[in-house]
């Protein structure tokens, strides 16, 4: 009998798949790391098992303990996907421009969401940093994993993202492409590509318009998940050689496109990733082979960069639908 003994065992070994339609006039292989697959439906399920296997050997956190985490979702369904099976609680703090459908995914997990102001500077009381701090201090038993400062965030990518896609393309990726939120999947990931391939692998960051990372003023977006306001820990820039920087209009528009055109029904970051891969592929031969992740499932932002209406009301294009002729003639 084939069967994996937990859910947990299904984490990682997530399929590349070749990007056919957004590539046209493009002669380098793009390849999608499509993360959801993951059971979770995204790339967090990776670092989940990890930080707390870590926890309970630090004896950080005892059976009945409370997991508090500040998290955009997906790191909170990995975090309860672990915690559920071995008898943790869940409390999650969520920024509220975080979908509904987001938290709601959450709490069917069996976790409690709490939300809080979005933009807001980090040190303000309300922060979702702040909230978390404080319930990890008040809740007995608490433990915070503090996703933007835990190595093994990253170390869980260096032991299982890396590996599977130099497996998968039998070392001959020239390029791995991918956003930055904690930093965690492009520093773990990025360090074991950099070990096996030193310089023939170049790892491309990529940054929302008004992230810190990539320079420039730095302010409010759309995308969730990806950029910063502050640097944090869990983060090494050293192995970026270079960022692309891309706005919320072109990072939904091609969600959209990936969805449409790829089958791939995909979250704004990933299609942020995508327009990074592509700037970076339009220059290369045929010879480059581009990777470029694509962290979690589009099904948590129907409501939001999925929805005509949202993206008209929030000031972002969208072409105008074909009259179905016949149909009210
Ligand atoms: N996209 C989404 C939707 C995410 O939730 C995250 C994690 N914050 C990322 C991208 C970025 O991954 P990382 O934190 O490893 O940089």
């Amino acid at each position: 009998m084939r069967y994996a003994s937990s859910v947990t065992d299904l984490v990682g070994n997530t399929p590349l798949v070749r990007l056919n339609a957004v590539t046209a006039g493009i002669r380098a292989t793009v390849l999608a790391k499509v993360e959801y697959f993951n059971p979770g439906g995204s790339s967090k399920d990776r670092i989940a098992a990890s930080i707390i296997d870590a926890a309970e050997r630090d004896g950080l956190l005892r059976p009945g303990g409370t997991i508090v985490e500040p998290t955009s979702g997906n790191t909170g369904v990995g975090l309860a996907l672990v915690a559920q099976q071995r008898g943790y609680r869940c409390v999650f703090v969520v920024p509220d421009k975080v979908a509904e459908d987001k938290r709601a995914v959450l709490r069917a997990y069996g976790a409690d969401v709490v939300v809080t102001p979005t933009n807001v500077e980090p040190d303000d009381p309300t922060s979702y940093y702040s909230v978390s701090d404080r319930l990890a201090r008040e809740i007995p038993g608490a433990f915070k994993p503090n996703q933007y400062a835990n190595p093994n965030g990253p170390a869980s990518h260096y032991r299982s993202t890396g590996p599977e896609i130099w497996r998968d393309t039998d070392g001959r990726l020239t390029h791995f492409v991918a956003g930055v939120g904690t930093g965690g999947t492009i520093t773990g990931t990025g360090r074991f590509l950099r070990d096996a391939a030193g310089s023939a692998v170049r790892i491309i960051g990529v940054d929302p318009v008004g992230s810190i990372y990539s320079g420039g003023p730095v302010h409010g977006y759309d995308v969730e998940g990806v950029g910063e306001d502050m640097w944090p820990e869990a983060f090494d820039p050293t192995v970026v050689d270079a960022y692309e920087r891309v706005s919320d209009a072109e990072s939904f528009a091609m969600a959209r496109r990936l969805a449409r055109e790829e089958g791939l029904l995909v979250g704004g970051s990933s299609g942020m990733a995508a327009v990074g891969a592509l700037r970076v592929a339009r220059d290369l031969d045929e010879h480059a082979v581009v990777v470029v992740l694509l962290p979690d499932h589009g099904r948590g932002y129907l409501s939001k960069l999925y929805d005509d209406d949202w993206m008209r009301a929030h000031g972002y294009d969208v072409p105008t639908p074909t009259p179905i002729t016949g149909v009210n003639a």
